[in-house]
């Protein structure tokens, strides 16, 4: 069997080339962030795409264990964001998760990340977000992995057929509950009216930057598992919830409507503002309509913001700890009064930010009990 290998390799590189970069690429990032373990897993899966990418991925057959959706929520309201995290025996090369709501909407859709973790086998989160116009009724989550190929087997060239990489798909259901939203009407004064409606190159720069920002994800943001603090210690005051429909009322007479993409807590002035999730600083500036602002990501692609500061006490790049104090509450930019605007974003998507407040991102008590973050400063 020694030719097996070169010739494979040969048909690959004419038939199956893109597939193998996409798969080599595939884990590469699950792989990136990985420890020992997955490092040594790397090599013995490069071995063996490299051998089997030419065979067309099949329906798992009878011998490969299929992964496991672990700790999904079994209800969700729109707004809120979904996190499900999937437990597999061999490395997953690739893999998608979808929500489809009532009437097959197509609700949300994110590639998975590989989490490090103790215990049998690898372990995949998927971050997905409700959308506020989410109809309430049954909703499916499904999820497309291509598993690698067993390692065991990657250096018996005559068991490759069946040791090759596996297409898998798993489902399972869940409720997405009714909600509705607030209305509100915001008057501007003449100030925080042009802030918002007179051009300004500089104003739109900022905006492609900040969306660059949240299309970007980092797989070594491997920060939060725990449930969220809340950024400000004081009486809880929300002047503005999640998802408000907000009108605002300019000082000429026009009107102009968004939807309100976080919390804002009123209060004094000065007071410290907090990390709620251990994360990476991954923004900490001025900016025109948000002022003094900080983003961390907690995991990739899993944002907190904070606006409005009056003082920037973080560094970008830096890790910060939950509960470390990151600056100061403030009215900079477009403001009516001392506030935090404290947001989460799945993506580009802003979801609630009170959601992890009550439960963890990862419940330990399940059967992923045994799983930790890793140590910071990855
Ligand atoms: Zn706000």
């Amino acid at each position: 069997m020694k030719g097996y290998l070169p010739q494979q390799i040969e048909y690959v590189s004419r038939r199956g080339g893109p597939r193998l970069i996409a798969a080599a690429l595939a884990a590469l990032v699950f792989l990136a962030a990985g420890d020992m373990r997955a490092a040594a897993q790397a090599a013995a899966l490069a071995a063996a795409t490299a051998a089997t990418a030419g065979v067309a991925p099949s329906a798992a057959s009878p011998s490969v264990a299929a992964p496991r959706i672990l700790a999904m929520p079994a209800a969700a309201a729109p707004g809120d964001p979904f996190l499900c995290w999937l437990r597999s025996e061999r490395p997953v090369l690739e893999a998608t998760a979808r929500i489809i709501g009532p009437g097959g909407a197509k609700l949300s859709k994110a590639a998975g990340f590989y989490m490090p973790s103790e215990g049998e086998g690898f372990l995949y989160g998927f971050l997905l977000a409700l959308p506020v116009a989410a109809p309430p009724g049954k909703a499916t989550l499904a999820i497309a992995a291509t598993l690698a190929a067993d390692e065991g087997c990657a250096s018996d060239a005559e068991a490759l057929p069946e040791a090759g990489p596996a297409a898998v798909e798993l489902s399972a259901h869940f409720t997405i509950e009714a909600k509705t939203f607030l209305h509100e009407d915001i008057p501007l004064d003449k100030a925080n009216t042009a802030l918002r409606t007179e051009p300004d190159p500089a104003k739109t720069a900022e905006s492609l930057a900040f969306a660059k920002l949240f299309q970007a994800r980092d797989s070594t943001a491997l920060f939060a598992l725990g449930a969220m603090a809340k950024p400000l210690n004081v009486a809880w005051r929300e002047t503005a919830t999640f998802a408000d429909e907000r009108r605002y009322l300019y000082f000429d007479g026009g009107t102009d409507s968004i939807r309100h993409g976080g919390i804002d807590i009123g209060a004094k002035e000065g007071s410290p503002v907090s990390a709620c999730a251990p994360g990476r600083v991954v923004f900490a500036g001025r900016r025109i309509v948000t002022g003094n602002t900080i983003v961390l990501e907690h995991l990739p692609g899993l944002f907190s913001l904070y606006m409005h500061l009056s003082a920037i006490a973080a560094r970008e790049g830096e890790v910060v700890a939950q509960g470390q104090k990151i600056g100061l509450v403030g009215s900079t930019g477009l403001s009516t009064g001392p506030h935090l605007h404290w947001e989460l974003r799945v993506g580009e998507t802003s979801v609630n930010p009170a959601y992890w407040l009550a439960r963890p991102l990862l419940d330990k008590s399940g059967p992923t009990g045994k799983i930790e973050a890793p140590a910071k400063g990855r």
